[in-house]
């Protein structure tokens, strides 16, 4: 394993700062349950570690603004046993309940699943110059792909891991990002980019930057959430696809609804194409067949993952139905 140094910052400012002017590649550890695999496999060689750790105010759940901030060092299992996310947004709640082990939740943060690296075998492989770690091809493209995107893949066919994101972006989510400038906020949606953007980042984060919290607003009356996901095994198991569906249920139909799939993408998928299929009709199968239909028109499957369109209409069937039930 490579030497590393650790800094132990107290204040943002100081995170801030010390990521923007290292001079060897740094790297945030929050739990370390990715970073620390990366770092022992060699597929991460950042020579300084900027601990979380330290920082008060960046952990827990609190009211705030008419919503709930979860701060980046929330551990999972906080998030997962917290009663008002439980009460008012069960997508988040399953999601968290879905992810990983009971022990990988107890250590990993809020933070560290929404800034996670991909887990495609290839990235994954410090052997392996992907382009997502500067190189010039996109080893799954034509190698094995059965886990591969089938949505958005633009060179790298990564699909984006994080069970969190789909369920905090389709319940309308917000980021703060801490800068060396003071901190921003931009929709959790557009935190993620494709690799169309940069290939080497799955986040919009610039040097010197990080995940401070997350805002979650209050849910709107009749609103209702369902988070779906199907896995190969029956034990922890990362998402062959998910959804995670929020929407204000009225006439046996959704008024309101946002669609976000996992493991179809290099992000969270937005499916507004089956949205706009949905919105303001009674649901049937029928329906949501017409739906899937419409969104798996921008699919693009590889060779050994065509079976992911069959589960894009199966995760959608269930999310939707568990919603307006
Ligand atoms: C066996 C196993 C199974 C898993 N299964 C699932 C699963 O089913 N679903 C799922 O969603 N995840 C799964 N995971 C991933 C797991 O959820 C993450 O490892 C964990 O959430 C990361 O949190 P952490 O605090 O340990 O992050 P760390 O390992 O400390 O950091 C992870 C990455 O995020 C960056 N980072 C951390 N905090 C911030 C911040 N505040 N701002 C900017 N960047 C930051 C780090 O630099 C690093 O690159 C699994 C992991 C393992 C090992």
């Amino acid at each position: 394993m490579r030497e590393f140094k650790i800094a132990e910052p107290q204040t943002a400012d100081e995170v801030a700062a010390l990521l923007a002017e290292a001079p060897e590649a740094a790297a945030l550890i929050a739990g370390g349950t990715d970073l620390l695999d990366e770092l022992k496999s060699g597929v991460s060689t950042a020579g300084l570690l900027v601990d979380l750790r330290g920082l008060a105010g960046l952990a827990g759940i609190t009211p705030e603004k008419g919503g709930l901030r979860i701060g980046a060092m929330t551990r999972i299992v906080e998030l997962a046993e917290d009663a008002a996310v439980g009460r008012d947004h069960p997508s988040l709640k399953e999601a968290a309940l879905s992810l990983a082990t009971p022990q990988l939740r107890n250590v990993g943060t809020v933070g560290g699943n929404l800034c996670q690296r991909p887990r495609c075998w290839y990235y994954r492989d410090p052997q392996v110059v992907c382009r997502k770690k500067g190189g010039f091809n996109c080893f799954a493209y034509q190698g094995r792909n059965k886990y591969h995107a089938i949505f958005g893949g633009s060179g790298c066919f990564i699909v984006y891991p994080s069970d969190l994101a789909p369920a905090l972006i389709s319940l309308g989510a917000t980021a703060r990002i801490g800068t060396a400038k003071g901190d921003k906020v931009i929709p959790l949606e557009a935190f993620y980019a494709g690799p169309d953007v940069d290939v080497t980042h799955e986040n919009v984060l610039a040097k010197g930057q990080f995940l401070k919290s997350v805002w979650v607003p209050a849910p709107k009356a009749r609103q209702k959430s369902a988070y779906v996901k199907l896995k190969e095994r029956g034990t922890w198991d990362f998402a062959l696809v998910s959804a995670a569906v929020a929407g204000i249920v009225k006439d046996g139909g959704l008024a309101e609804i946002s669609i976000v799939m996992g493991g179809v993408a290099p992000i969270p998928w937005r499916l507004k194409k089956a949205e706009d299929v949905l919105r303001g009709k009674p649901v049937t199968e029928a329906v949501v067949r017409e739906a899937a239909g419409a969104a798996l028109k921008d699919a693009s499957p590889l060779r050994e993952n065509g079976y992911k369109a069959d589960l894009v209409y199966a995760v959608l069937k269930q999310a939707v139905m568990a919603v307006v039930a």
